[in-house]
């Protein structure tokens, strides 16, 4: 049989902010499989700010996405030719991927998903790698207790909905800063308690009004001056888990905290998070999450955008906040 790829290509590396001309469309024939080999019909690419991240030479838990090869990223599709006796014809696999209609893979770091009761998108958000990492970087480095306050900035992201749902859920309060009064007005409709649009309120005061007791858990996604801004406020005894700095993957030079000192009058700790390490838990996440999903206690959003060609434009999309929800490629 004769298979056609159509691919997003990785033509050069980006200095600061990405442009268009660092990717490439391509169309290629699929070769032949070896023995091992599964080819996957993807249906929808993931657009995850780590995507940023590997577009660069490489950081220490993994090295950039190779220039010259579809743009490394999670994808989801169905099994169309197999040569490998762990996966049939027709089984769902998500997985490094890439950003391409067709891939080869030996199966490696692949995981099976059963789609009988949540959508196939599902497992790219969130019982996927972001639903991960919210589960395991809030429970495992922050370890929320009851009626503890948890802070949580990029909360309308798929990561920091999740995180904030789950904390509610362990019985704490839970307060989110967000881009803009839609956004905010969501993360109020799922539960959380209060919410800081960081783009109409001074984040420091806001913070400081809405959250009199102090952090205890500081869960952040953003970075930089959010950072900074959440370190001002910590109870005694604070937890700030880094899980990223999505304000900062487009610049240059990266901004530190310059509130640290912080940490030390708080008596707290501050640590990172790579959701990697956390690959063998993967199936306990999943089968919590699916169950409070299906309990209601949990929602999810998603935003998507239609077609391989789009994936320079949504890729932006996380950078400027224009996504509502877990990001999205179909295909
Ligand atoms: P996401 O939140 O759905 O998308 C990005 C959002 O970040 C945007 O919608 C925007 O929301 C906000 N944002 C963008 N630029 C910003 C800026 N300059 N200042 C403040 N907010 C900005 O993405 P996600 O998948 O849930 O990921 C959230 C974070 O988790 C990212 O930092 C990501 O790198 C991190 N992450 C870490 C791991 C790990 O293993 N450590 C794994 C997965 C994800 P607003 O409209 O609200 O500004």
């Amino acid at each position: 049989m004769n298979f056609t790829n159509k691919s997003i290509i990785l033509k050069q590396r980006p200095l600061g902010k990405v442009s268009a001309n660092c990717f490439e469309y391509q169309e290629s024939s699929v070769r032949d499989l070896i023995e091992g080999e599964i080819l996957v019909s993807n249906a929808y690419v993931s657009l995850d700010p780590a995507i940023r991240g590997w577009m660069n030479e490489g950081t220490t838990y993994i090295k950039g996405s190779p220039i010259g090869e579809p743009m490394r990223a999670f994808a989801i599709g169905e099994v169309v030719l197999s040569k490998n006796k762990n996966f049939e014809v027709g089984q769902i696999v998500q997985g490094l991927l890439g950003v391409q209609t067709l891939a080869i893979s030996n199966g490696q770091g692949l995981s099976k998903c059963d789609i009988s009761q949540s959508s196939i998108s599902a497992h790219l958000g969130v019982l996927g790698m972001p639903g991960m990492t919210a589960y395991f970087g809030l429970l495992e480095r922050g370890q929320p207790k009851p009626n503890e306050t948890v802070f949580i900035s990029g909360a309308a992201g798929v990561v920091g909905a999740t995180a904030g749902q789950i904390a509610k859920i362990k019985g704490c309060r839970v307060v989110g800063s967000a881009g803009g009064k839609e956004k905010c007005d969501y993360l109020l409709s799922i539960g959380f308690d209060e919410v800081i649009d960081y783009k109409s309120e001074d984040l420091v005061s806001a913070i400081k009004e809405k959250i009199p007791e102090g952090i205890s858990v500081f869960y952040d996604n953003v970075g930089g001056e959010t950072l900074d801004a959440g370190l001002a406020n910590l109870a005694i005894g604070a937890r700030v888990v880094i899980c990223g700095a999505i304000s900062q993957y487009n610049e240059s030079s990266i901004q530190g905290p310059k509130n640290y000192m912080k940490i030390v009058t708080a008596r707290g700790n501050m640590t990172g998070i790579i959701v990697f390490d956390f690959l063998e838990r993967y199936p306990e996440a999943v089968s919590q999450i699916s169950e409070w999903l299906l309990e209601g206690k949990l929602k999810h959003k998603e935003h998507i955008v239609e077609g391989i060609h789009n994936f320079y434009k949504a890729l932006t999309m996380l950078f400027e906040g224009k996504n509502f929800g877990k990001l999205l490629l179909k295909l």
